[in-house]
């Protein structure tokens, strides 16, 4: 049976599941009658709990470095802080309420608090005060939860929800890998299953229904594929992609330091998309020459509040500072869409990627995009910044993008605080009426980057996220690939770079034909940068000309992605 989520952590794996079943909190809201005895049982929870994260500290300590294990030195600290626990025992003591009512009380409380904070660091705090209640409440139930420290053999570990406090303690020799129901990509789990390199998919709904624990479970970690019960030829197969995998990685890894150049010798750039600076450790990793895209709206996702300048302002320049001098293209918010913003109220419409998306929303809202671009402004000054306006469909909204930037740049010079004297501003072409005028926008920003995502969907009219036309939605259609070679002619003409962040500036089928036009940068999942660097070595650029000639001269799509397939399989 085939499941899919969502690609939390790479990797491929093949093993049996062990299906993590913890019994639910259920709180008897009944007062207690012994109110001595019931602050005893509470202390004694207490007590527990922090002989329990003592153990989790020295675990994540061994195996991820103190750095990592800090966090779980605060968990400590929060079982013990007076504010916590004494507001529970004034509840127990003034209201009679029992321990577990009074602490999800006094719990509820301290995560609205965090939760409703500026900084983010300080929101970050409410899911430590959950993992932290949680463990307290499990104790003060005396609900077990398994070691699984004590299973013998390898295994996948399967389960409804993990916290970060549970996923840090697993040692990657005996957990295989880890599917959840819920969850996704961005959250805690997520980071500490990449840090720990752990595969895992989250966000399956139904793992725990489908799978029981002992049988057998293949999953691909990079696709979000699972396979519930596989056949011997299904596992089989999983397990040679897995040796494939392995052998590339290591191939892969000796290309860290290493020039995205051809076997010529022409240079382009390899950079690196990121939601958040949680992605910069990949990023490193993955030796991208800097950021392409830096999608900001992932910094105003899933909260009750907009992200203060300040907030922002850190985000931005704990980028720029780790880049180190390597440029950072940031990119102002894209929202709407497929990325709705609760507290933005842009309420439902029809056609939400042809509605109030983007610069759209933000020239109307001055006040909001003000505060982003005074953010980006400041933060210019800790590194290489490059500022991007996604949705660009005409010239007027270009330059009223840039007053609304002059303008929050007059605001700081009077206020006496320090700007960078130049920064780039691009444009992101995703929009045909702007790939059609990209000789124009070109005449009027610093550097164009194409965003096939949207492109690809507003040029042959299929929403990206429509499944009933999703084979209509067509990378290789000539009239994209047309755009696309007048938007690289366009820049080159006006002396402006033209990079490329959407999927296919990642795709290795279409590398070589991109190449061949002159894209100077490609952005892409930062995963995906040392394989590419390998195939661009592969390539000399006469011969990629050659391939643009060959799939120009072509009419269908499936005979442009025929030739793309063979040029990449003569080099394979
Ligand atoms: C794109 O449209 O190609 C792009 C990079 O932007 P997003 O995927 O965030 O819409
Ligand atoms: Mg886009």
């Amino acid at each position: 049976m085939q499941l899919s989520g969502k690609s939390a952590s790479s990797g491929i794996v093949v093993g049996r599941a062990l299906v993590l079943k913890i019994d639910p909190i259920v709180i008897d809201p009944a007062p207690t009658t012994n109110v001595d005895a019931e602050i005893k049982r509470f202390r004694a929870a207490l007590a527990k709990s922090k002989a329990d994260l003592g153990h989790v500290r020295d675990a994540a300590m061994a195996a991820m470095g103190a750095d990592k294990a800090a966090i779980f030195e605060s968990h400590m600290m929060l079982v013990e802080d007076p504010e916590l626990t004494g507001e529970v025992e004034a509840l127990i003591r003034g209201k009679n309420q029992n321990a577990a009512q009074a602490l999800s009380e006094v719990a509820a409380k301290f995560v609205a608090v965090f939760e409703a904070m500026d900084n983010e660091y300080m929101r970050e705090r409410a899911a430590d005060v959950r993992d932290v209640t949680l463990r307290m409440q499990r104790n003060l139930a005396g609900i077990e939860v398994p070691d699984l420290s004590t299973v013998k053999d390898p295994f996948v570990l399967v389960a409804h929800d993990l916290s970060p406090s549970e996923t840090a303690v697993m040692d990657p020799k005996k957990v295989l890998g880890i599917l959840t129901n819920v969850g996704g990509k961005t959250g805690h789990t997520a980071i500490v299953a990449r840090t720990l390199e752990i595969p895992a998919v989250l966000g399956l709904k139904r793992a725990t229904e489908v799978l029981k624990s002992g049988d057998w479970v293949a999953f691909d970690g990079d696709t979000g594929e699972v396979v519930a019960s596989p056949d011997e030829t299904t596992r089989a197969q999983f397990l040679r992609d897995r040796e494939r995998q392995q052998k590339d990685n290591v191939e892969l890894r000796a290309l860290v330091g290493q020039p995205n150049a051809s076997a010529d010798g022409v240079v382009v750039g390899l950079m690196g998309n990121i939601g958040s600076p949680q992605d910069l450790g990949v990023l490193k990793k993955y030796d991208a020459a800097g950021v392409g895209l830096f999608r900001t709206e992932f910094l105003f996702m899933d909260r009750p509040t907009m992200p203060s300048e300040d907030e922002q302002y850190e985000a931005y320049k704990t980028v720029l500072e780790s880049l180190a001098g390597k440029p950072a293209t940031i990119r102002t918010i894209d929202i709407g869409g497929d990325k709705p913003v609760p507290f933005m109220k842009i309420g439902k419409e029809e056609n939400p990627f042809l509605g109030y998306r983007a610069v759209r929303y933000c020239l109307d809202h001055p006040e909001l995009f003000g505060v982003q671009l005074r953010a980006l402004l400041r933060a210019s000054v800790h590194g290489h910044l490059k500022i991007m306006f996604p949705m660009i469909s005409s010239l007027e909204e270009l330059q009223r993008c840039k007053a609304q930037l002059e303008a929050a740049r007059a605001e700081l010079k009077a206020k006496g605080v320090a700007v960078a004297e130049k920064i780039p501003v691009g444009v992101m072409i995703e929009i045909p009426s702007a790939a059609v005028i990209s000789d124009i926008l070109a005449q009027n920003c610093d550097f164009l980057s194409i965003g096939t995502n949207d492109l690809i969907q507003y040029t042959v009219a299929v929403d990206r996220l429509n499944e009933r036309v999703q084979d209509l939605y067509d990378p290789f259609h000539p009239g994209v690939l047309r755009l696309i070679r007048t938007v690289i002619e366009n820049g080159h003409k006006y002396g402006v770079k033209v990079s490329m962040c959407g999927e296919m500036g990642g795709s290795p089928l279409h590398l070589p034909l991109l190449f061949g036009l002159g894209l100077d940068e490609f952005s892409m999942a930062p995963t995906s940068i040392l394989r590419l660097r390998r195939q661009l070595k592969g390539w000399k650029l006469p011969e990629a000309k050659a391939l643009v000639e060959e799939v120009f001269s072509k009419s269908r799509s499936q005979d442009i992605e025929a030739a793309l397939e063979r040029a990449r399989t003569a080099r394979a």
